[in-house]
């Protein structure tokens, strides 16, 4: 089945759900702590009775609070991690009649590149997931609504990507990820469904707050590294090592470097990624709807996913 042959909403269905957004899509299941989370949990609770009960020893407590902090943190530095939380960085699929990958663009839109972006995908016939930041796109509803109109899908990137959304506190990242997702629900007709971190860093706060909000924590199979990268040939040559079908890929179309004639090195990256797909016979296509969300917008999507590998 491929959700790319479902009926284009009408017009109207989308302007209607853009005067009226949908209510928020949070889940009714309680949330589950991850392991390391749940012991985390657990063993601040054991060294603060330890604390009353014995005092003096407060120093090795303390070392080991110290230990698993550090645990935490480190676990939260790595994208791709899944020991705080769900966390999606490939879908493993089965039953598609034509290989695929999942492309996400992310930190946009910028009001000079991701214009020619969307040149670009629309050349090629290519649809993508964009990760967008909420005032960027409040700044520019027009790229937003051509986004949507050209078939590609917008999700939630935070309402000002700022480089310590880690650091902050629970209520802190939840005006940040709210923030962003009213606006995208309104100029985009939808409620994003995904949700990925700025630099993809988490901490243990996320997950529950996601969790609430209905949305999901993604990350990448692989990345470019182009937010830093002025040289495409190695931009496309990380992404396409090793490439399989159900990968996710990450590019820049906002924050990302110039070459030396001042042009957007996703300009030149771009095409040639699309180019290494074409000759896999990789499908480009946005990140398909997580399992148990509302469907009903008729965008076109990826395949259907095995949900028990998300
Ligand atoms: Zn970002």
């Amino acid at each position: 089945m491929i959700d790319a042959l479902a009926p284009s909403s009408t017009d109207d269905d989308t302007t209607a759900s853009r005067r009226a957004p949908s209510p928020p899509l949070g889940s009714q299941e309680p949330w589950k702590s991850s392991p390391l989370v749940s012991f985390s949990v657990a063993l601040h609770g054991v060294a603060l009775l330890a604390l009353a009960l014995r005092p003096r020893l407060w120093k090795p407590l303390a070392a080991l609070l110290a230990v698993d902090h550090l645990a935490l943190c480190s676990a939260g530095m790595w994208p791709r991690s899944r020991l705080l939380g769900p966390n999606t960085s490939h879908f493993h699929h089965h039953n598609t009649a034509t290989p695929w990958v999942a492309l996400t663009l992310d930190d946009g839109p910028d009001p000079e590149v991701t214009p020619r972006v969307l040149d670009l995908l629309a050349q090629r016939r290519a649809r993508v997931s964009f990760f967008c930041i909420g005032r960027h796109a409040a700044s520019r509803p027009d790229i937003v609504r051509r986004m949507v109109d050209e078939g590609h899908r917008v999700e939630n990137h935070t309402l000002h990507h700022r480089p310590y959304f880690s650091l902050l506190g629970s209520r802190a990242q939840e005006r940040e990820i709210t923030g962003a997702q009213e606006i995208l629900q309104q100029l985009s007709g939808r409620a994003p469904r995904w949700f990925r971190a700025p630099a993809g860093i988490q901490n243990p706060l996320l997950g529950p707050i996601l969790h609430r909000l209905g949305l999901n924590l993604v990350s990448w199979t692989r990345r470019g590294f182009d937010a830093v990268e002025r040289n495409p040939r190695r931009i496309v040559q990380r992404l396409g090592h090793d490439l399989r079908s159900g990968d996710i890929l990450v590019l820049h179309d906002g924050f990302g470097p110039r070459d030396r004639r001042r042009q957007a090195v996703i300009l030149q990256s771009l095409p040639m990624l699309l180019d290494q797909l074409e000759g896999r016979g990789l499908q480009a296509l946005p990140l398909p709807d997580p399992p148990g969300s509302a469907k009903g917008d008729g965008s076109p999507t990826a395949p259907c996913i095995d949900t028990a590998a998300m």
